[in-house]
């Protein structure tokens, strides 16, 4: 019979396709192997997804295997095609997604692949070389040297190295390999991200207080048991979360098995990182997208080859080629950037990562001060073990440090009373002149960049908007520019109105740069440090920007939403955010979500050690429950408010959601694919409200119309029974015609 092999395509068309084996492949193409096959018109990369026997007519012919040993192993061949259903995207497409671009074939590049392995020419004595009598031979003091380097070393040694510590020169080595002493080798070297390259500290032993015990022991007894168990940690910020994780990771190496650590992001987490390679030490890797693409391919086939059992990285890790998996940790499990959006897969990794634990008889663990509400109805329901750590790590000596106090400042009230001059009130600007005073840190939130949010004409009206995109322009004052946050685009801010001409323009509202500007005026002396988007687009800024903080070259920290996470500086007393609604307004049903763990993460930034902390939120919505709750430190009153809200509109926990975006250049055609693939789900889906087609939030980015469809259903209706729907509509109205696009997004995460 001759031999067979389905092969699923790196391509967005979905399923397997059966081609031929040649006789000389019968032996390589094992299931999870990389091949090159023709697919249309050209040939494309797929891996081999399982082996069959039969008729070979009308099948096309496999063109060459690329991998002797399987780059994808059973059970992630498995999980992607788990994803794939889910998600409702093309198998192929999760496989790209979990490899590195050195392991994507592409016809152009040399090779096939566009990542070479790296190498350095390493030297060693010849085998057999009698070392003495060579010695005795030799004449030059570095050729002597250099043969007692090589002799020392016992096995091959850079050649850098060799000639450092001999002082001898190439010309050194050429001569004694030609008198056939000496021989030189490749070696593949490993390329490092920056996490990696930083020394490593040694690391803090700590004995456990209470509730970490409790929560260790019902962890590792679990990891014991190989139980398949999710937990949902519930600490508070600066409860020592990260303790547990890592006395968790320790077990799990202990019983030989692999650990993936996910977090969410990278950059904004160099702190942890520093951590867990502090304990682990070479144990442990990241793997991450922005590392350059050298150092992505080695650490990965590293990875795949067991060289580390334990694996950092955002959401894309949750893919590590890893085998014999015994632990997965989500780190800030609530957070949005767990959720791909473009492109395809669509995938949540949070929720990855507990099907693909499970799917391993492996344990999960999802950390959080402030989890999500899916976490938490799952904990409610049994489906999660719930783990509490309701208070700070205790000082020493001393009881556990206070959470912060908080307090509101009405800017409503702030306007008429006190005629409030720019973006900190009175209150505010009070509280950062006694911190300043005490040398203290105060890290200041403030989350939209730029200078103004809004540039507008007080004369007729007129605000700039975006050539390509349906938003108004962000002013940013050093360069005088008008850009857009959708696409990038940047235009010199006008002097006077391009409508009326007149010279009244002012700007609207506070970003970054404005309240830099503002506390320069009021404390001239005051350090700050600014962090958002635009500081860090240099590659290590992030970090440089921390240490400084941290080595308290700088009082105040001022930033976006990156200040609110993960940092853990003793100095820092005093929180201020500088207006708390930014974002609660936004026409998504989780901007109150979104809004009270936003306030209660950066609020858990202030007095994590011995000096007591300070919370200032402003707001013009004081009684909105996101600063309500947020207020009172009251976790449970918030979920009690919030699932009622979500419960009384069918909302996800309580109910099912794909998101279809329809887009294109042309808005009529746009509209029309929207109204008749709207009409097509709807005569299939039953018992499943459809939403829309409406226009997006934002209704053009990037000159592309957007209008979207929402699919809501009771949690009754099975997740394969809502995907269903999705892809008999998708196979019945077929591919949209050129220049429009339909992205489904199941569980999305963001509205609009
Ligand atoms: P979380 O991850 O919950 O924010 P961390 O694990 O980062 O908390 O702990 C906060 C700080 O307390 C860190 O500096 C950590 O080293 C320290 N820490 C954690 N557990 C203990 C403990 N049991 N005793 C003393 N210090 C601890
Ligand atoms: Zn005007
Ligand atoms: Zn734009």
């Amino acid at each position: 019979m001759p031999q067979l092999a389905e092969v699923v395509p790196l391509t967005p068309v979905d399923g397997s396709f059966t081609y031929v084996l040649p006789l000389k492949c019968e032996f390589v193409a094992i299931p999870g192997a990389r091949v090159v096959v023709p697919f249309g018109r050209r040939n494309v990369m797929g891996v081999v997804a399982e082996r069959s026997e039969g008729e070979p007519d009308g099948l096309k012919t496999i063109e060459e295997v690329l991998d002797g040993e399987p780059t994808f192993t059973k059970e992630l061949l498995d999980l992607t095609k788990w994803i794939a259903d889910y998600y409702i995207c093309s198998w192929g497409e999760v496989l790209k997604a979990a490899l590195p671009k050195g392991l994507i074939w592409s016809p152009r590049a040399q090779n096939g692949t566009p990542v070479r392995i790296k190498t350095a020419r390493h030297l060693r004595l010849v085998e057999g070389v009698d070392v003495q009598a060579t010695l005795a031979e030799l004449k030059g003091r570095k050729q002597k040297a250099l043969v007692e380097a090589l002799a020392e070393a016992g096995t091959h040694i850079p050649q850098t190295e060799a000639l450092r510590v001999s002082g001898a020169s190439s010309a050194t080595v050429k001569g004694l390999i030609e008198r056939g002493w000496v021989e030189a080798l490749d070696v593949e070297v490993e390329r490092t991200s920056d996490a990696m390259s930083a020394a490593i500290d040694t690391p803090k032993e700590v004995a456990l207080h209470a509730s970490q015990s409790d929560a260790l022991a019902a962890i590792s007894e679990a990891i014991e048991a190989e139980s398949q168990t999710t937990f949902l940690l519930h600490g508070v910020t600066g409860s020592g979360k990260t303790e547990v994780y890592i006395r968790a990771l320790k077990r799990t190496l202990a019983k030989g098995k692999t650990a993936i650590v996910l977090v969410p992001e990278i950059a904004l987490t160099p702190q942890t990182v520093r951590r867990f390679r502090a304990h682990f030490g070479d144990r442990v890797t990241v793997l991450h997208s922005r590392m350059s693409d050298g150092a992505r391919f080695d650490a990965w086939r590293a990875i795949r080859d067991g060289r580390y059992p334990i694996v950092i990285g955002p959401r894309s890790a949750v893919l590590a080629p890893l085998e014999n998996l015994g632990l997965i940790v989500v780190d800030e499990e609530h957070e949005t950037s767990y959720k791909q959006f473009d492109p395809a897969p669509r995938y949540h990794a949070r929720d990855v990562a507990v099907m693909r634990a499970y799917r391993n008889g492996a344990v999960c663990v999802l950390g959080s001060a402030t989890p999500s509400l899916e976490s938490v109805a799952n904990a409610r329901a049994g489906k999660y073990v719930l783990l509490r750590m309701p208070q700070r790590v205790p000082v020493k000596g001393r009881e556990a440090a206070p959470l912060p106090s908080v307090r509101v400042v009405n800017l409503l009230r702030e306007k008429e009373i006190r005629r409030l001059k720019g973006a900190l009130s009175e209150e505010l600007r009070d509280a950062i002149r006694h911190r300043l005073e005490r040398r203290e840190q105060i890290i200041l939130l403030q989350n939209r960049r730029g200078y103004a949010p809004v540039l507008t004409c007080e004369n007729c009206g007129h605000t700039p908007e975006c050539r390509d995109c349906a938003v108004s322009l962000t002013v940013h004052k050093p360069k005088r520019q008008l850009r857009c946050h959708y696409c990038g685009r940047a235009e010199r801010k006008p002097n006077v109105c391009p409508v009326c001409d007149s010279s009244e323009l002012v700007f609207l509202g506070a970003g970054t740069q404005r309240v830099e500007e503002e506390l320069a005026a009021i404390f001239p002396a005051a350090r700050v440090l600014r962090m958002d988007f635009d500081t860090t687009t240099r590659k290590g800024a992030h970090r440089a920007i921390l240490d400084a903080f941290g080595d308290g070259e700088a009082d105040i920290l001022l930033g976006t939403q990156m200040v609110a996470k993960g940092l853990d500086f003793p100095r820092v007393t005093l929180v201020g955010v500088v207006d708390a609604d930014t974002g609660m307004l936004m026409p998504d049903f989780r901007a109150t979500e979104r809004t009270f763990q936003l306030l209660a993460q950066v609020a858990g930034r202030a007095g994590r050690h011995d000096l007591p902390g300070e919370v200032i939120l402003q707001t013009r919505n004081p009684d909105h429950p996101a600063i309500r709750f947020a207020l009172a430190h009251d976790f449970d009153g918030f979920v009690e408010h919030e699932l009622a809200e979500r419960q009384a509109f069918g909302y996800p926990p309580f109910g099912r959601m794909i998101g279809i975006e329809f887009k294109g250049a042309d808005e009529g055609s746009v509209r029309r694919l929207a109204e008749a693939w709207t009409s097509e789900l709807a005569n299939d889906a039953q018992g499943v409200a459809i939403l829309g087609p409406t226009p997006a939030f934002v209704s053009r980015v990037k000159r592309q119309w957007r209008y979207h469809t929402l699919l809501k259903a009771p949690r009754s209706v099975p997740a394969s029974a809502l995907a269903g729907f999705v892809r008999s509509t998708i196979e019945r109205t077929g591919p949209p015609k050129k220049g429009r696009r339909i992205n489904v997004d199941v569980d999305p995460v963001g509205l609009f």
